[in-house]
């Protein structure tokens, strides 16, 4: 059991949500909740507002499963893409990283996760199945397998390699340029670049 702080159940109460976010320890929820409780009202306000709204609006595209606020979202619908590739990501997160280097046209999938037998995730917790569904209603010339490349990512691509192959389409996957372990979201501009372009038949 932790020490009882000595402030009030509202102020604790702030701090214990805050200490569940990622990346924020209990100084920080502590920092956070007071700071928030000196702020004005406008702000812890439009904090709240901007949370609530949050969940409120976004939600998955129906084609690609990126978060959007308007389905499908705007990539799915702009028709300058290239629908021909298929870039299939893990997170939204690695959607950004990829559309910030402005190097590919192409279309996405996301999986929201990968296949990890140790954290008990299988193939039909992340969206694979849609995955599926949507290369066999629309075949495209390439999917291009941009998992992470540490050990739940080339699971996951390797798995993904096996369904989609069969299925007549081109899979590639992105250069060695990415030192093993690294999540794509943190990966520069440069690399990612490198990757992309590099990308090989898998
Ligand atoms: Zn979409």
């Amino acid at each position: 059991m932790s020490q009882p702080t000595p402030t009030t159940g509202a102020i604790n109460r702030l701090i214990q949500e805050l200490s569940k976010l990622p990346g924020i320890g209990p100084k920080s929820a502590q920092r956070i909740a007071f700071y928030l409780m000196r702020a004005g009202d406008d702000q812890a306000k439009s904090l709240a507002e901007a949370i609530t709204s949050m969940k409120q609006q976004v939600r998955l595209c129906s084609v690609c499963c990126n978060v959007t606020d308007s389905d499908p979202c705007a990539i799915c619908r702009n028709g300058q893409r290239d629908r021909t590739r298929i870039c299939i990501v893990e997170q939204p997160q690695d959607v950004i990283a990829i559309e910030h280097t402005g190097v590919y046209k192409g279309l996405y999938h996301v999986l929201h996760g990968a296949i990890s037998p140790t954290e008990g995730v299988g193939a039909g917790d992340i969206r694979i199945k849609e995955l599926l569904n949507r290369l066999q209603n629309n075949a495209a010339a390439e999917v291009i397998l941009a998992t992470n490349t540490n050990l739940e990512g080339e699971q996951t691509a390797l798995y993904l390699q096996r369904l989609i192959t069969p299925l007549g389409m081109k899979v590639t996957r992105l250069a060695r340029g990415l030192p093993f372990g690294t999540e794509l979201e943190y990966a520069d501009d440069m690399t990612l670049t490198r990757a992309f372009e590099g990308r090989q038949e898998f």
